[in-house]
């Protein structure tokens, strides 16, 4: 199968390094010199490329997704930071009859938190005394703040039923790959579930898992339905 690597900083770097070990071909890697405004997707590029991974930046995954959806090419968005316009995206993607999976995280164990903080919000959501919070760290570089995966997991806390307040915070400082941290403090204890990255090698495997995946669907997926979660 033929990948096109979409962004070529950290993520798409080891996108395009791992991607031989899933059975992908990289036919293409545009970055932001050659895809101003998504002009870089042309029939040209776009002929014999099944999937695409997209880890670059939220207006380029804006500009960019849409032309490879029209084109038919399958597409993977690990991009975080456009979740406000998504309503937008996914409109592009079902106009077009194509397939899109988009995660905020794409390792596997992150996504087994996102499901035991369901699991959390539900057992604790009237248990009044204990509050939230969700507390994220990365490096230094990192555009947006909370992380997507913060977002996600906030999200997971309210379809677990938990409605009170949830204090969301954020570092940025080194090189921190992705700590997250879900809380819930009462009177006299802390319950606390924490996920840390060690290698950003876990995502581009996650995504090049979904990029498997998705070749051949058409819709708009996460990775609860690439994992079966
Ligand atoms: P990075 O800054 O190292 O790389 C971003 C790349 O996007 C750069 O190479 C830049 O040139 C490129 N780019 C800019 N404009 C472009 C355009 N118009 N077309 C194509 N490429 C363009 O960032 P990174 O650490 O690789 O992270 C990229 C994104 O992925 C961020 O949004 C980050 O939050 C997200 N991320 C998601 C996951 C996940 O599992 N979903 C994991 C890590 C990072």
């Amino acid at each position: 199968m033929r990948l096109l690597v979409v962004g070529h900083g950290r993520m798409g770097r080891l996108v395009e390094s791992l991607a031989p070990e899933h059975g992908f071909e990289v036919a293409g890697v545009l970055d932001r010199g050659s895809n101003p405004g998504g002009s870089g997707v042309t029939p040209d590029l776009c002929r014999g490329v099944d999937v695409a991974v997209d880890f670059s930046t939220a207006e380029a995954t804006l500009a960019t997704v849409p032309k490879l959806a029209a084109a038919g090419i399958a597409v993977v968005v690990g991009t975080t930071g456009w979740q406000a316009r998504e309503a937008e995206l996914r409109d592009a993607v079902e106009r077009a009859g194509s397939g899109v999976v988009v995660a905020a995280n794409f390792s596997r164990a992150a996504n087994v938190l996102d499901a035991l903080v369901e699991q959390a919000g539900r057992l604790l959501r009237d248990a009044e005394a204990y509050g939230a919070f969700i507390h994220e760290a990365h490096h230094q570089a990192k555009k947006d703040a909370p992380s997507g995966t913060a977002l996600m997991l906030r999200r997971a806390l309210e379809r677990g039923g938990y409605a009170r307040g949830v204090d969301v915070s954020s570092t940025r400082a080194g090189f921190i790959p992705g700590t997250h941290t879900v809380g819930f403090d009462g009177p006299a204890e802390t319950l606390a579930l924490t996920h840390t990255v060690r290698d950003r090698a876990t995502f581009a495997h996650g995504a090049l898992e979904a990029a498997r995946w998705v070749v051949g669907r058409r819709g708009w997926f996460t990775t609860r339905d690439v994992l079966g979660l």
